[in-house]
């Protein structure tokens, strides 16, 4: 297997530079047919195919994920979308008639072309390192942009797995890779984009909106939140527990879309924590910490963030709480809470912690999930049709999935994004080549038309007026 190269920051000093030349390459417009673009989107694919092992071992040593966990999550996930985009470019890159114009107006061919925005901006988060910023950048490939990539530096084997393959896959003078934190962002920041694509926290998310607004840059934030699970008295307990347990040990909880805390009937409550433990030991007979399939949190500091998280807790531990720094092992942990000011409740944990609220029925769940956050990224109510239409036509959020957890994510065709504080702009399926892309408005005039054209022409003579 190849050895992944090391992670280096990229100088500073030459940011302008790289950033400048994809621009220049962008302006000679050799992304711009859908064969180039077809042609790098093969290349990235066996590009992933051919470096998978590296990628898996690169995930392995960045987040513990188990390799199974980062085919189906990282390398199989960018492996599809490739072949949907490179299957369906041509179509989604094809002009659009207008809809529903006049007999008179069809002369001029009203038509919307599909133009790529330019060079772009993607800044990776650390929780999916490949699938986060491959994701964006298939989409900008798709439509015909050039970009540079920033991954995370949190996930550094799979920032410079990703350097390798995109420098030997992919042609070098339209994507290439920045590496780098903060001084290597707030540089690039000050580079010219035409879009910047973030994924992460809200408060970088805000940083980057700002900095983006002094040149009027769009952007695309896809930021995190506290989704709600709600579980009605009527919910399968058995069926809940499973999925939601599910939703918070894949990748340990570092997933931006899992609940973040659960509001369930106290007449379903016991059976459910009863159900959770159950499915936790089905899980991993052999005990959570043993298993090779869960993962580890990705760095000491967002360890000691989680662990003050449950520290600073006044929630009761009703299943796991044990924690290895050394390691940076942490279990998947229930508490009941009581009260919605509770960190675990009124913050995002990104990490393995399932905070519990009971409460009397769904009009009160309701209440507390829009008290708690309005705009949040997923929310997954558990119940009948007529009690998880409630929720839906009751509440905001990203994307929902009734009975599940975060299911409504893994539709490869499906558009994903936050609405409000948890984001704007969406991708994947058709959305990842539209984010990219700019509906350029076009008619033609044809010369036979002067003549009903005059019209428009000053004078404006009373005998035109009556026309
Ligand atoms: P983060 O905001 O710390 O980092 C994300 C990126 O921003 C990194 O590439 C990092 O280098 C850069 N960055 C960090 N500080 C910066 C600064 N001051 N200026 C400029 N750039 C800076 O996010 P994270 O910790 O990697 O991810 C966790 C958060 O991301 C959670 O809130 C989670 O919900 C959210 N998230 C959202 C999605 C989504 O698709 N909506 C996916 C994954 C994670």
């Amino acid at each position: 297997m190849a050895k992944i190269p090391p992670f280096e920051h990229t100088a500073l000093e030459s940011i302008p530079t790289i950033a400048n030349s994809i621009r220049d390459t962008f302006k000679s417009h050799k992304t711009r047919s859908i064969e180039y673009r077809v042609q790098q989107l093969r290349k990235l694919y066996w590009g992933l195919k051919d470096n998978q092992d590296l990628i898996a071992e690169a995930c392995k040593r960045d987040l513990g994920k188990s390799g199974f966990e980062t085919y189906v999550t990282e390398v199989g996930w960018c492996m599809n979308d490739i072949i949907f985009m490179s299957t369906n470019i041509a179509r989604f890159a094809k002009d659009e008639p207008a809809e529903d114009i006049t007999f008179t107006n069809r002369f001029f061919g009203p038509r919307i072309r599909k133009d790529p925005l330019g060079s772009v901006l993607i800044i990776g988060a650390y929780n999916f390192p490949i699938q986060l910023s491959l994701g964006p950048l298939i989409g900008a490939i798709s439509a015909g942009c050039t970009a540079i990539l920033k991954p995370s530096e949190s996930a550094p084997y799979a920032a410079a797995a990703m350097q390798k393959i995109i420098s030997e896959s992919l042609d070098p003078s339209a994507y290439t890779v920045v590496q780098g934190a903060i001084p290597e962002t707030t540089a690039l920041l000050d580079q010219k984009w035409d879009k910047i694509f973030y994924t992460g926290s809200a408060n970088v998310g805000t940083i980057i909106a700002k900095k983006a607004a002094e040149t009027l840059t769009p952007v695309a934030l896809e930021l995190g939140g506290k989704n709600p699970a709600i579980i009605s008295k009527n919910a399968d307990a058995r069926l809940a527990a499973r999925r939601l347990l599910w939703a918070k040990v894949l990748n340990a909880g570092q997933v931006c879309v899992s609940q973040n805390y659960i509001l369930v009937d106290k007449e379903i409550l016991p059976a459910f924590i009863k159900e959770l433990k159950a499915a936790v030991a089905e899980f991993y007979p052999q005990g959570v910490r043993d298993s090779p399939d869960y993962g580890r949190i990705v760095n000491a500091r967002q360890f000691a963030r989680l662990k003050k998280m449950l520290d600073d807790s006044r929630g009761k531990i009703l299943m796991g709480g044990t924690m290895d720094e050394k390691d940076l092992f942490l279990e998947p942990t229930v508490m009941q809470v009581d009260s919605l000011t509770d960190s675990l409740v009124s913050e995002e944990s990104f990490g393995p912690l399932i905070p519990v609220l009971p409460v009397s029925d769904l009009d009160e769940a309701i209440k507390i999930a829009n008290e708690v956050d309005d705009t949040p990224l997923g929310i997954y109510p558990f119940g009948n049709k007529k009690e998880t239409e409630k929720v839906l036509s009751q509440t905001r959020s990203g994307g929902a999935s009734i009975n599940d957890g975060f299911f409504h994510a893994s539709i490869p065709t499906l558009p994903f994004g936050g609405v409000g504080s948890s984001g704007t702009g969406a991708y994947r399926g058709r959305a990842s080549f539209d984010v990219f892309t700019h509906r350029r408005t076009v008619t033609t005039t044809p010369a036979w038309i002067e003549g009903m054209l005059d019209i428009r022409y000053p004078p404006y003579t009373l005998a035109k007026q009556k026309k």
